[in-house]
């Protein structure tokens, strides 16, 4: 299901560096808004340690945000110490794409990390990368993104579901 991340996780210093082993993951590409940054622009608690360790490990770091305010989204990519690309355009591949370069990895070693289903997790399951969906930081969202929550909402409660489901099965 193209809409459905690989794993579900309350913030993204949740990841960790087994969860990327175990995926053959190398690179991550990070979301800003709500994913990152609260509204108030304050950095997600030890996002930048959380960063700076797993950069020791040799896991390699890009931003895409599809925010236009090319200021805000530099200043999370210089706190971080990684490259960025602003106004990002996913679910298209344009900016994803040009991250993917930037890191010099495969697709598939690579993550999408992102609170939203329709742009993060859409656009890494068309890319053929790795898909990771974040809870928003917030819930206070600009009006388009406040039309697609409810969607978002129904589709991870299938989701979960579903995977529980599946837990079931297994056992
Ligand atoms: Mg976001």
């Amino acid at each position: 299901m193209i809409a459905y991340p690989k794993i579900y996780l309350e913030k993204a210093t949740d990841i960790t560096e087994k969860m990327l082993i175990e995926n053959n993951i190398k690179g991550i590409i990070l979301d800003v808004d709500n994913t990152l940054i609260y509204y108030n622009k304050t950095l997600l608690e030890n996002v930048d340690v959380w960063c700076k360790v797993l950069q020791q490990k040799g896991i390699k770091f890009c931003i895409v945000s599809n925010s236009n305010k090319k200021d805000k989204v530099k200043m999370v990519a210089n706190k971080l110490d990684v490259p960025y690309i602003s106004f990002g355009m996913k679910p298209l591949k344009r900016g994803l794409n040009k991250a993917q370069k930037i890191l010099g990895l495969k697709n598939e070693e690579i993550a999408v990390v992102g609170d939203q289903i329709f742009t993060d997790v859409i656009g890494a399951n068309r890319n053929k990368m790795f898909s990771i969906l974040v809870k928003p930081l917030e819930t206070k969202d600009i009006l388009i993104t406040r039309i697609k929550r409810p969607l978002e909402e129904a589709i991870i409660h299938k989701y979960l579901k579903q995977r529980g489901e599946k837990e079931n099965v297994h056992k």
